[in-house]
């Protein structure tokens, strides 16, 4: 303390001198001059007590922001205290903080205590203190963006989990970080499948300026490369001094002065980068990387998830062979473009139903695996095939799907089957070599009144029928495949009527013995009274019957019922060796495991030999290779049944084939013996394939033998028995119990 120059021994201006704080008197309104200011207006605001009194700096140097609404407080103040003029002082009247700019410009918080007091010729002035509370307000500022940053991270990780998709989750993290951050621009940066450049994927400020907006190249001195490179936060605290880093352009552009950039990771490798950029120097501190690296944790998060999800939609949605759209999603694409359609008359929409040729012939001849690259690089040339905006599905097996949007004509879908046929010309070349394969082409139009899964069926139909016309070609659906595909599904109904119903009935058709002509065996048929179609013959639906499923049920019933019957006239003739009864078995029935414990129930039921039964297969069971079948005859063989193949000769099933597998008998087909005699060139076929059957040890029935010459030529060639209308047509059961009752004879060519 120095001198004390009040009588009371306190000397008030070195108190005042010493306050840490501007104290003052000032005039009242914007304009007036400031008789005193301590030497603290320069720590505190940079000017001199020389230049601050008898001026007017401090309205001018308050911050425009709260420049009106100070002048106005302190204008309101004057107008009260003028209103009661009686009061000498209005004690703590005047408290409050405001922002003022220090003489080179920096923001200076300021608390500002003062009471307005009258001098003596009764003019009013401020006495008052001004303090320098910026560090205060900055750590009170600090404490809110922190509960904002953490409300903010939290509020994000909701929508996260809430599943919102992330391009609005990005734009949404965008928002918020500039908010929190006090910044004008966040932006979040997709890195390239290249892993060279960056995309603005979303964007909170950043300008619309379209060369702004484009892929960046990622320089190595970026801040995105190292970020991403490193996996840590990059802070650059001012652009204008930074040494080891340097801009890019669009920043340069936008005047960024510093800027934090964080990695986003992905599932496999980094996804990309947040940025939050502001054009101020020295915006962010530490605190804030923080924040944002939480914000791009979020992200990370919900980029995994969203990633995981869009996998597990893509594997129910797709093959997995061939990564084509499988059926479902095929069904749902086929949904929306009918619906299209429908919005627009006069469009169409095409259907193409393909199926490789013969394509288990190169699954079982070659292997699965030759079967899965040839069906990969089907789907290659599919997709080839069409435009991009066009779907190939595959819908199992060998089986694809093609749906040709918004075409003008059949015209179009015929041309792309016609493309297709084209691109099946070149080879496959597959790991086994070369493979040449064909493909059945179904068309079905769509103009906006079908229903998708008809669609798909009549495509199919179409697709049958091209098969059925040799292979390698395409149909197109039409009235007549409709009426038939009608009928078809009537049939299908009536059939599951006519196994409740009893409508099923057996006729036998007698086999002889080509020595003397006596019935050996008979083969079972099955017919059905249909209530008012009258008999329908099996080749009428049988095959229905196969597709729909029924065919098990039919054939339980048939073996049953014709097993029944053998077992009767095993009893009426004691002395007599068994007839044999032949059953037709499909291979549907065949690849039932069930099977052959089926068959041994049955015979075990109606107490027949095993060997009176001879079950008759078709000659494709012979081609396919497929272990199943085998397995199945292997099983049957055990049971002890007879095996037989009741067309061989027509398919291309060889010798070696027909020795590999347990056949008993061979059955040579209609067409064959009708060619016996003649000029016919089956002639020859059928001399070889019944040498064959007689050379291999098996026994060969010639079926369908018409007339004498037939049968003596069947004799000639060594033919065990035959079948056919010159013997007998098809009998009921009564018919056949009468037969064998007056000795089971049919002498045609023999003496009795
Ligand atoms: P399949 O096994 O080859 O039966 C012989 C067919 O030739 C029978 O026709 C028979 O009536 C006919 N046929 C016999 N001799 C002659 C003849 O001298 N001239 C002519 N033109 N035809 C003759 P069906 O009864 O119409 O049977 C046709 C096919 O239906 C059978 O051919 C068989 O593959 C199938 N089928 C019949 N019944 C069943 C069955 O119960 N189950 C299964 N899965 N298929 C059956
Ligand atoms: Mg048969």
């Amino acid at each position: 303390m120095s001198t004390n120059e009040h009588p009371a021994g306190v000397d008030y201006k070195t108190i005042v001198e010493a306050v840490p704080a501007i104290v003052f008197v000032a005039g009242t309104g914007p304009d007036a001059p400031w008789p005193y200011v301590s030497d603290w207006i320069g720590p505190i605001l940079g000017f001199t007590v020389e230049e601050w009194t008898g001026n007017d700096l401090w309205a001018r140097q308050l911050h425009p922001d709260d420049r009106a609404a100070v002048t106005a407080a302190e204008a309101e103040m004057v107008r009260a205290a003028l209103a009661a003029p009686q009061a000498q002082t209005q004690r703590g009247a005047f408290r409050l903080d405001y922002r003022m700019l220090h003489r080179d410009g920096h923001v200076v918080w300021i608390r500002d205590n003062s009471v307005l007091q009258r001098g003596a010729d009764g003019t009013l002035f401020w006495h008052g203190v001004m303090m320098d509370i910026t560090a205060e307000k900055a750590s009170e500022h600090q404490l809110e963006r922190r509960s904002a940053a953490q409300a903010a991270v939290a509020s994000l990780g909701e929508r996260a989990l809430g599943g919102t998709p992330i391009d609005e989750l990005l734009a949404d993290a965008c928002r918020q970080a500039a908010e929190v951050l006090g910044v004008d621009t966040c932006t979040a940066n997709q890195l390239g499948d290249d892993g060279l450049t960056l995309a603005l994927r979303a964007d909170h400020g950043w300008t619309d300026e379209e060369e702004m907006r484009g892929e960046i190249l990622l320089a190595p001195t970026s801040p995105g490369y190292r970020a991403i490179v490193t996996g840590r936060p990059v802070l650059v605290r001012d652009w204008a001094t930074e040494t080891e880093l340097d801009a890019s352009l669009p920043l340069v552009q936008a005047q960024i002065r510093s800027s934090i950039t964080v990695r986003i990771e992905g599932p496999t490798r980094p996804w990309g980068v947040f940025g939050a950029l502001s054009r101020e120097p020295d915006s962010f501190n530490e605190d804030d990387v923080n924040f944002v690296v939480a914000i791009a944790n979020v992200l990370a998060e919900a980029i995994e998830r969203q990633d995981a999800e869009d996998a597990m939609q893509h594997l129910a949605l797709h093959d997995v062979l061939t990564g084509l759209p499988n059926r479902s999603l095929f069904a749902d694409r086929l949904e929306q473009a009918l619906e299209r359609v429908r919005r627009h008359p006069g469009t169409l929409a095409a259907i193409l139903f393909i199926d490789v040729d013969h394509f288990k012939h190169v699954n079982d001849s070659f292997g699965h695996q030759t079967g899965d690259e040839l069906l990969i690089g089907v789907a290659t040339r599919l997709r080839e095939a069409v435009r991009p905006t066009d779907t190939v599905a595959r819908f199992g097996g060998d089986e694809f799907g093609l749906l040709l949007e918004e075409i003008s004509s059949e015209r179009v879908a015929i041309a792309t089957a016609e493309r297709i046929a084209a691109s099946f010309a070149r080879p496959f070349m597959l790991d086994s070599g070369s493979q040449f394969v064909t493909a059945s082409i179904g068309i079905a139009l769509a103009d906006g009144h079908q229903e998708s899964g008809a669609l798909v069926r009549d495509a199919d139909a179409a697709m049958y029928r091209a098969k059925q016309r040799g292979r390698a070609r395409y149909d197109v659906f039409d009235e007549d495949l409709r009426m038939r595909a009608i009928a078809r599904g009537r049939t299908e109904n009536e059939l599951r009527r006519a196994l409740d119903g009893q409508e099923l009935r057996l006729v036998y058709q007698p086999i002889v013995d080509l020595r003397d002509e006596h019935v050996v065996a008979v083969e079972a048929l099955v017919r059905w009274d249909h209530p008012q179609r009258g008999v329908i013959p099996p080749a009428e639906f049988i095959q229905i019957a196969e597709e729909s499923g029924m065919i098990e049920r039919v054939g339980q019933w048939v073996l049953d019922e014709a097993l029944r019957d053998a077992s009767r006239w095993e009893r009426m003739r004691p002395d007599h060796p068994p007839i044999r009864v032949a059953v037709n078995v499909s291979v549907q029935q065949l690849l039932n495991g069930r099977f052959s414990d089926n068959v041994s129930d049955a015979i075990r039921t109606a107490g027949v030999e095993p060997q009176t039964l001879s079950l008759e297969l078709d000659e494709s069971v012979l081609r396919d290779e497929a272990e199943q079948i085998r397995g199945a005859l292997r099983l049957l063989k055990r049971v002890g049944v007879r095996l037989a193949v009741h067309d061989f000769g027509t398919g291309d099933s060889s010798l070696r084939q027909l020795a590999a597998l347990p056949i008993d008998t061979i059955k040579v087909e209609r067409g064959f013996v009708a060619a016996l005699g003649t000029e016919d060139a089956a002639g020859p076929i059928a001399h070889a394939v019944i040498g064959t059957g007689v050379a291999l040890g098996l026994e060969v029935i010639g079926l369908g033998a018409e007339t004498l010459d037939q049968v003596v030529e069947l004799r000639k060639l060594g033919c065990h028995g035959a079948q056919g209308f010159v013997f007998s047509e098809p009998l009921s059961a009564e018919r056949i119990d009468e037969l064998l009752a007056t000795g089971g004879h049919l002498r045609r060519t023999v003496a009795p």
